[in-house]
């Protein structure tokens, strides 16, 4: 097995030139916090200190354990790049915690944070390793640390677009220097970044939901392709315009991204609501009341209860106090975490029939407990609607997903699939059902973890990193 595990589905939140109320380190905290869903694994800030040396405070955990409040207080900068990571648990380790920092012997340098996967890693690593490159993470954002570090001389943005020509695959990213802050995001876009305002202050977030939190104003996305440069001098952009072609994670839709963020002007509780609804007309079981499977089956259920005028019914409580638990690293032990974090309302369910909403079924570990536990209090149907396709391939660009046999989607177990869940039925929402409920044209979004065809890559079947 690699090393190099995917870095996998993070969140950045950046502030350049802040001076309002608080200080930009509040900022960047409040930022980050919004971000945790994205990332909680670890998270971190850099920022330079008066005599420009470039500083960094990062740790395992979550934001408000990393960051207490009196650290805050104490950080002078203006201007802050800060990062919320989520791995896959073998590459769980603190030094692989972002921003990443390279510096001189004067502590003079550049801090890195990014969300996304490269792919052409491998390569890259061999080269840089030929080359006398001496590293000190698992992560593929070294090799871009790298290649910005080399670069720099020639000045941030130039040392971005060398770098943009030579990495291959997801990156939304932002780096620091002594007075220079710059986003950047891959000629697909595979994940999102946007751009606000705070004041006199800019802010690059992943999410909007981040701005909202910190009372920023969204000014617009940064493109794919796009490099946006925050200095002295204000906003400078350049772009990619020869390579760019938009590719959007659908997913960051079905999943990842909050409900009260907007990714390219559509709201992503919309979407989820709509996806429900249009899930409805694949529904042919009788039903009594529709369940979301809390929290991230909620927005599907609301439109899929709306259409099929059943009742919305919250009977499967979810301990808020629980994070996640798929990315346990044994089954068994994933399983025990699911268990954990729901318990049905009896009196609700007993002798109705059920459906259950998810947003998606990866390994199925979810579904699997759900179906035991509304059996167990009594329903006289359990019925599984999913509001995604069957999740069949790996992703490239970011994701944490499971080897291909453990994905339950996966042929030839498909067939018995209901059963191997233990409910009566499965439901799942097409494909074109999301075209319609993101309403981008579907070659501007990369939907491969459902297709197979991988926008820079073509079609690779069944193959598992
Ligand atoms: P399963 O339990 O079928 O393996 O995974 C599906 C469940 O995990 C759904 O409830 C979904 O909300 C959540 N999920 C889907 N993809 C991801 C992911 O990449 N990371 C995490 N933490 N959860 C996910
Ligand atoms: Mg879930």
């Amino acid at each position: 097995m690699s090393l190099w595990r995917p870095q996998d589905k993070c969140g950045l939140f950046a502030v350049y030139g802040y001076s309002g109320p608080g200080n930009a380190a509040l900022i960047t905290y409040q930022g980050l916090l919004a971000l945790q869903h994205r990332g909680q694994e670890s998270a971190g800030m850099a920022f330079n200190n008066s005599n420009g040396q470039i500083k960094y405070i990062k740790g395992m955990g979550l934001v408000d354990h990393v960051f207490p409040r009196d650290m805050l207080y104490s950080i002078e900068a203006n201007t802050i790049i800060g990062h919320v990571r989520y791995s896959t648990t073998g590459s769980s380790l603190a030094v692989n915690a972002q921003p990443l920092v390279a510096r001189s012997i004067d502590q003079i340098g550049i801090a890195l944070a990014h969300n996304g996967n490269l792919t052409n890693t491998r390569r890259l690593h061999d080269k840089l390793l030929n080359e006398g490159q001496i590293f000190h993470t698992t992560s593929d954002t070294e090799i871009l640390l790298s290649y910005l570090f080399r670069f720099k001389r020639q000045g941030l943005v130039r040392a971005v677009q060398k770098t943009m020509a030579i990495v291959e695959g997801a990156y939304s990213a932002v780096i620091l220097s002594k007075n220079q802050l710059v986003a950047f995001r891959d000629p697909n876009g595979f994940r999102p970044l946007v751009l606000g305002s705070l004041g006199k202050a800019f802010i690059f977030a992943s999410e909007t939901a981040a701005l909202d939190m910190v009372g920023a104003t969204f000014i617009r996305e940064v493109e794919p392709g796009e490099i946006v440069s925050a200095g002295p001098e204000g906003l400078t952009s350049i772009k990619m315009p020869a390579r760019a072609k938009s590719s959007l994670c659908i997913f960051e839709y079905v999943y990842f991204s909050r409900p009260d963020s907007e990714i390219n002007g559509k709201s992503v509780y919309e979407v989820r609501k709509q996806i429900g609804s249009l899930l409805a007309i694949s529904v042919e079981a009788e039903l009594d009341m529709i369940i979301p499977s809390p929290d991230s089956g909620v927005t599907a259920a609301i439109g899929l209860a709306e259409s099929l005028k059943l009742p919305l019914e919250w009977a499967i409580h979810r301990n808020p106090y629980l994070g996640r638990t798929f990315i346990e690293p044994t089954q068994s032990e994933r399983e025990t975490g699911v268990r954990l974090k729901f318990n049905p309302v009896e009196k609700l369910i007993k002798g109705k029939r059920v459906a259950v909403v998810d947003d998606s079924l990866v390994r199925g570990t979810t579904a699997r407990v759900l179906a035991d536990l509304l059996k167990k209090a009594g329903a006289a149907e359990v019925h599984l609607c999913i509001a995604s396709p069957p999740y069949r391939y790996p992703c490239y660009y970011g994701i944490d997903i499971p080897a291909a046999g453990d994905l339950a989607a996966m042929e030839p177990a498909f067939n018995c699939l209901a059963e191997s869940i233990g409910v009566d039925s499965i439901t799942f929402a097409k494909l074109s059902d999301l075209y319609n409920a993101v309403g981008i044209k579907q070659d501007r979004l990369c939907s491969a973890c459902f297709t197979g065809v991988y926008p820079d890559l073509g079609k690779i079947r069944g193959k598992v990193s």
